[in-house]
């Protein structure tokens, strides 16, 4: 599995030249490369794929004189390039409720800061505790922490809006860690939502905790502070600095916070159920405090996936269709469920709990279905599944014994 490490790095006014002129001409080539696509796209309806854009990158850098950008990073450029445009394909594949979908944007000065190097050994390269080699930038100071475990794969190096530079490391291997060890063989399932951070299907509630609502109140003040200044401004440029503190302390708080329950969770729960991130409701929303949540969510999953793999235990995603509205007891949907309803009240069945509880054990149920099917599958061709040396099904059928009122249907 991989995993990303950020460490700090401190560049020299001259290294700091040189990383800028790096990202400067990866800027251009993206917006050069993005333009043919584009074109590509419009005139013969063919999108450039893999080799071919790969190919295009070098030959426009060959072309344009981009000396300072390496061969490897172009490559990277034509990495993003292809990612911009597999989501512009979902989006169009998925539609926007009749509306054309915009094309991927170019990059303007500030919205690109960064340079990938995507093999080790070619362009970077760890040298010593506090050292790291850079193509063209030379030996740059690391403030590494030694917790790299695996085999280094890239180096991403960014600048952030606050001035700050920081190299993003790729390791790739089995990431043990004697603080994530699961000591049961419960199952939950988790929805998170605005009105409680996280509802569990035993019917515990977490709260978002203050720190994220103050935090939410401080970014609205720092947005407007920013559009009040004139563009171009240096006013306008030192509240953008301002802006960005204020996002990367909120980042930070919320990480904090994040560690402390996933810790706990995976101590705690043999097999996680969670949604799976959905992407068209998070694109489509433009409220700070959605977006906050959104961020919340990303960093929850990516925090349980690796300390669960660590720990030996499981997380599972399912599809939140319906999760909401369906009756977790007996299957009734309720299409009338608005987000003012906080009790969900079945007609059907008559039974009566916090709507977001119903939701989580409706995603226990979804996740337990598809353990199921793997369950009976692995076993028909021998080679079963297991955590911790414990065989998947077995723990299924506890779960389903200790939960013998959760309803077992597919819908
Ligand atoms: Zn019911």
């Amino acid at each position: 599995m991989k995993r990303a490490f950020k460490y700090r790095i401190y560049p020299t006014k001259e290294q700091e030249e040189s990383l800028k002129k790096q990202i400067e001409e990866a800027r251009i080539l993206y917006n050069l490369l993005l333009e043919a696509s584009i074109k590509a796209y419009k005139e013969e309806k063919k999108s450039i794929l893999g080799y071919d854009l790969n190919e295009l990158a070098l030959k426009i850098r060959k072309e344009k004189s981009l000396t300072h950008v390496s061969a490897q990073s172009a490559q990277d450029v034509a990495v993003r390039i292809s990612k911009a445009f597999k989501q512009f394909f979902r989006k169009v594949k998925e539609g926007k409720h009749g509306k054309a979908v915009g094309y991927p944007r170019f990059k303007s000065f500030n919205r690109y800061d960064s340079i990938t190097f995507p093999q080790y050994n070619n362009g970077f390269r760890l040298l010593d505790d506090d050292l790291l080699s850079v193509y063209d930038a030379g030996i740059l100071k690391i403030k590494y922490l030694k917790d790299i475990a695996g085999k280094i794969k890239a180096l991403t190096i960014k600048k952030e809006p606050t001035g700050n530079w920081y190299a993003i490391i790729i390791a790739d291997g089995q990431f043990k860690n004697e603080n994530h060890v699961c000591k049961s063989d419960k199952v939950v399932g988790m929805d998170v939502g605005l009105a409680s951070f996280i509802a569990t299907s035993y019917g515990e509630l977490i709260e978002n905790p203050k720190i994220l609502k103050n935090s939410e109140k401080i970014l609205k003040i720092r947005h407007r502070q920013l559009y009040k200044k004139k563009k171009g401004s240096k006013n306008r440029n030192k509240a953008r600095i301002r802006l960005a503190k204020a996002y990367n302390k909120v980042k930070k708080q919320r990480e904090t916070f994040l560690h402390g329950l996933t810790n706990k969770m995976i101590k705690n729960y043999k097999i996680i159920v969670i949604e799976k991130l959905n992407i068209k409701g998070m694109t489509k929303n433009h409220y700070l405090a959605k977006s906050i949540l959104d961020a919340s969510w990303n960093e929850l999953a990516r925090q349980l996936n690796y300390k669960a793999e660590e720990a030996g235990s499981v997380i599972l995603q399912v599809d939140p269709r319906n999760t909401s509205k369906a009756c977790s007891n007996c299957g009734w949907i309720n299409n009338d469920l608005t987000l003012a309803d906080r009790t969900f009240k079945c007609q059907e069945c008559g039974i009566e709990l916090n709507r977001d509880v119903n939701a989580a054990r409706n995603i226990l149920r979804l996740g337990l279905g598809t353990l199921g099917r793997r369950g009976t599958e692995s076993n028909a061709c021998g080679d079963e599944a297991t955590t911790m040396g414990k065989p998947i099904a077995s723990i299924v059928t506890e779960a389903g014994k200790s939960g013998s009122d959760l309803y077992f249907r597919n819908y």
